[in-house]
């Protein structure tokens, strides 16, 4: 049972970056799209950015992206109740293209950070490789990084929010964009992820998040 201040909390956070007029991307929205889920979930996926689709509807991951990932949360066993879906940039990037101008981002990611201090969830999941390019802030490719656990403390940046905490420890993966899921193969890289075929990069996604439900039972049960 979520716990009525938290509703309410949670509700005024999404009207709170609803209202954010902190970057020049806002500027062709009505509004940005808050994020989704419980305020008390374990587990915090974060995507990129919202398409078309998310943009129109105001809700992250709910166009044919979101409907992949959400189907491999549902068949990972994992409630969708107790998860929290937001994105790194809360506007549509121009060009449906995640910009090079990392401006957006520095802009945008004290939503995150609130967002992440709001929830304080056990496990961070970034979905796609700009997502774990900035919140994990490593150099290491999407295909490369894909699938693997380890705990990390993530260091947060005040931004406008005085006395934010400055770090988060949490347990941390990343996987897939279902996006790239969707594409066919690229042999022009020597990458097994990349070789793989709409299916094998879906099972792939599939199989990451299939693994949440038992890392959350080895952290909840003290072993790690
Ligand atoms: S992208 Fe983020 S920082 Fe920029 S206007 Fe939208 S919510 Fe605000």
């Amino acid at each position: 049972m979520i716990p009525q201040n938290k509703l309410n909390e949670l509700k005024a956070l999404r009207c709170k970056i609803q209202a954010c007029r902190d970057c020049d991307l806002r500027q062709h929205y009505d509004k940005p799209v808050a994020c989704a889920g419980s305020p008390i979930a374990e587990v915090m996926f974060i995507g990129e950015a919202p398409g078309a689709e998310e943009t129109e509807q105001g809700k992250p991951f709910v166009g044919a992206s979101g409907q992949m990932l959400r189907a491999a949360i549902l068949d990972a066993g994992l409630d969708l109740e107790n998860v929290f879906i937001t994105n790194v940039l809360c506007c549509r990037p121009l060009g449906n293209t995640f910009p090079s101008d990392v401006s957006y981002v520095k802009a945008c990611r004290h939503w995150l950070y609130e967002q992440m201090l709001f929830v304080r969830p056990k496990i961070i999941v970034s979905v796609g490789g700009q997502a774990h390019k900035h919140i994990r802030e490593s150099d290491i490719g999407i295909t490369k990084a894909c699938g693997k656990w380890e705990e990390h403390v993530f260091s947060l940046y005040s931004g406008h929010k005085p006395n934010t905490e400055m770090s988060y420890r949490a347990w941390y993966m990343a996987t897939l964009h279902p996006s790239f899921c969707m594409r066919g193969p690229d042999t022009r890289y020597a990458n097994p992820v990349m070789e793989l075929d709409r299916q094998g990069k879906e099972n792939l996604l599939k199989k990451h998040i299939a693994s949440i439900p038992q890392q959350l039972q080895i952290i909840k049960g003290g072993q790690i």
